[in-house]
């Protein structure tokens, strides 16, 4: 039997995604760079005086998704992050981008995201 083309979660997006709701306009966020690949938005809890989330406007769900579906897509967050790092004046003084993966990695939002995050010193071992 031969089912034609269905799309993937991946290129259609998620409904339930909120991620995706914020890509989409459905849900509002302070968008501080869009284009057709990549979305930035101000975290709704900063964990630090710049926090922003970069995002693929595809639904993966996380970096290594990302990494496997289209690894050049992963350069392109890493290169909006900087930009936006030093958009916030904080190239300088240094940033943190992390990629919470999975439970144990902290990850609670299953749409690929970058944390950008600066503006302070960071610690480490991260907790
Ligand atoms: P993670 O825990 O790595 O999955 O990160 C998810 C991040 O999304 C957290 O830092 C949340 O504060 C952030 N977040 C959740 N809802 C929103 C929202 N509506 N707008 C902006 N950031 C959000
Ligand atoms: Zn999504």
């Amino acid at each position: 039997m031969w089912w034609g083309y269905l799309p993937t979660v991946s290129e259609s997006g998620s409904t339930e995604c909120l991620f995706c709701k914020i890509v989409s306009g459905d849900i509002p966020a302070t968008v501080v760079h869009r284009t057709e690949r990549v979305v930035a938005f101000r975290d709704i809890d900063p964990k630090a005086p710049t926090h922003i989330l970069v995002i693929p406007t595809a639904h993966l769900a996380d970096a290594a998704e990302v990494a496997t579906h289209d690894p050049a897509l992963l350069g392109e967050l890493v290169a909006v992050a900087a930009d936006l790092a030093a958009a916030d004046g904080i190239s300088g003084s240094g940033y943190r981008l992390v990629l919470n993966t999975g439970r144990d990695g902290g990850q609670t939002v299953f749409h690929a995201h970058v944390h950008l995050l600066g503006g302070r010193p960071m610690g480490w071992p991260p907790g």
